[in-house]
């Protein structure tokens, strides 16, 4: 089973296209979205479509939990809540209706899938202390789970002596007696100095983290055009 990954595309039509397409070349058997379709960028309607028809799962992210009310726009800083605010008033509401229902974790027979972290998810929080991190790989039922949230591509390990490994997530070989808590990256909006939309790829053993190359030209001149924040626009380009 050959299992595509996705998560944080935040209505970056662009770079969603680019990842559905070399996901296509990759013959996967099964497409998992673990949320933020919408938010910071200028296409919610259609890749909320997109990404529907086209994954087998879809988790909800903190973003597609503001643009529906399940989540505060408190907890967004101003530019995120200024294109949320924005992204309300385009999203149609059969469509709101769509993410408004979406699971928050998913688990299948060897992982799990969840937006931001296994425990507390709907608190969305980041990973910031290694006592976080390890207290959530200790909490998994199972021994992988598939994250994204923070933008930035990653591997935590917990080893059998209880030693948390930091991997990058490019090549990630799985080894029994250790747990895995894997950040896939983001489709529309990276942070990890990469601005290529980031997917992953999970089969057997065996996670790789793969980039596509899209037109991030064309995805700011659209943010222009609706008058989107500028730092949204410009971190784009350097991936940041
Ligand atoms: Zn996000």
């Amino acid at each position: 089973m050959k299992i595509g990954i996705i998560s944080d595309i935040h209505a970056n039509l662009e770079a969603l296209e680019a990842v559905l397409n070399a996901l296509d070349k990759e013959n996967v058997d099964r497409l998992i979205c673990l949320g933020d379709i919408v938010g910071y960028g200028p296409d919610p309607n259609v890749c909320i479509d997109k990404v529907m028809s086209a994954t087998d799962v879809v988790i909800a992210g903190n973003h597609d939990h503001g643009a529906v009310g399940l989540t505060s726009l408190e907890h967004f800083n101003e530019n995120a809540r200024l294109a949320l605010e924005w992204s309300i008033d385009k999203i149609e509401p059969h469509l709101l209706d769509a993410l408004a229902t979406l699971p928050i974790i998913h688990e299948e027979n060897e992982f799990l899938a969840v937006h931001a972290t296994p425990n507390e998810p709907t608190q969305w929080h980041y990973l910031f202390s290694e006592s976080q991190i390890v207290n959530n790989l200790d909490a998994m039922t199972l021994p992988l789970c598939f994250v994204g949230h923070s933008h930035v591509p990653v591997a935590f390990v917990l080893d059998p002596d209880h030693d948390i490994l930091v991997q990058e997530a490019t090549d990630v070989r799985f080894q029994s007696g250790r747990k895995y808590l894997v950040n896939v990256g983001s489709v529309g909006q990276p942070r990890d100095g990469d601005p290529r939309a980031a997917y992953g790829i999970y089969e057997e053993d065996r996670f790789c983290l793969k980039r596509a190359d899209y037109d991030v030209a064309l995805v700011q001149k659209r943010m222009r055009i609706h008058h989107l924040p500028a730092h949204l626009i410009e971190r784009l380009s350097i991936g940041q």
